[in-house]
């Protein structure tokens, strides 16, 4: 549409002065709308060619002809490959829905305790070779409203670099509680620890502290920056403290507005 959208600043010079600012954003606004939009279409387009190499790689890793091992180990790579690619284009089409979904409705009641526990369960099956000793501590009664696709991506994301992070055999603490007005969502790990200069930027795009360790767990840069947005549409807050050597705590704030009892709530199942 034609609408034009205006950033104003209005700034005071000593007692008597004041200026006003007015800058013309809509073009801004519009290429950010571009770039979303066409992020969304090729992760999309990505899809399909990705599952046939899929389906070819695993047809033939399958065969009953013996394969020659070079083979075997070559067709072994691209299959992981392919599925690091899968997990970026996927982790590229959440995060330009999160972006794009900005203006939807968040108040659906989510059961929180059942989502994380679910959560925890599929993370620590996925890992079991890692044998990492997950804590688990929930308030049982305590739930929010949102988005639950959203909410679950969220809290996986942090879960999932925390096993992905720290060492085998490493201890994670998961926590979600009520403090106070707020509601709690902890993960506390003791690994590697991030450096202050590092923290400030984990929820930009594609940022990784260590790009080859990174690469190493299938990292994209990108899980830290759904969550982000996903919490921006919660009216939700992310707090990240961490000490090198010693481990990280990443911690979701949400409102008290988004709480609600459990016990008093019908919440239907999935969510
Ligand atoms: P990635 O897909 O690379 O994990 P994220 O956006 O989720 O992307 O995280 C960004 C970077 O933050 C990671 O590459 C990693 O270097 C760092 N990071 C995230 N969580 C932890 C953690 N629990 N401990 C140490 N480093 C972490």
């Amino acid at each position: 549409n034609n609408e034009v959208q205006l950033e104003l600043r209005l700034m005071a010079y000593g007692s008597d002065q004041i200026l006003l600012l007015a800058r013309d954003i809509s073009r801004i606004h519009r290429l950010e709308e571009m770039r979303r939009d066409f992020v969304a279409n090729v992760s999309h387009e990505l899809k399909t060619p990705l599952t046939v190499v899929r389906g070819y790689v695993e047809m033939i890793q399958t065969t009953e002809h013996a394969l020659d091992p070079h083979w075997l180990q070559a067709f072994n790579t691209i299959e992981s490959q392919v599925t690091r690619m899968d997990r970026l284009v996927e982790q590229l089409l959440i995060l330009s829905r999160v972006e794009i979904q900005a203006d939807v409705e968040t108040n659906t009641p989510i059961a929180m305790p059942r989502l994380i526990s679910q959560l925890v369960d599929d993370a620590q099956w996925l890992n079991q070779e890692k044998q990492h000793k997950i804590t688990l501590e929930l308030d049982e009664s305590l739930g929010i409203t949102g988005v639950d696709t959203e909410i679950k991506s969220a809290c996986a994301n942090l879960i999932s670099n925390a096993i992905a992070y720290t060492q085998d055999s490493g201890n994670i603490q998961v926590c979600w509680r009520q403090d106070g007005n707020k509601g709690i969502f902890s993960v506390k790990d003791d690994g590697p620890g991030i450096r202050p200069e590092d923290i400030n930027r984990l929820t930009e795009r594609f940022y990784r502290v260590d790009k080859s360790r990174s690469r190493d767990t299938g990292g994209s840069g990108l899980g830290l920056a759904i969550v982000k947005h996903v919490l921006h549409h919660h009216n939700a807050e992310l707090g990240i403290s961490s000490k090198v050597g010693k481990g990280s705590e990443f911690v979701i704030y949400f409102e008290q507005s988004r709480l609600i009892d459990l016990s008093e709530t019908q919440v239907q199942e999935g969510a």
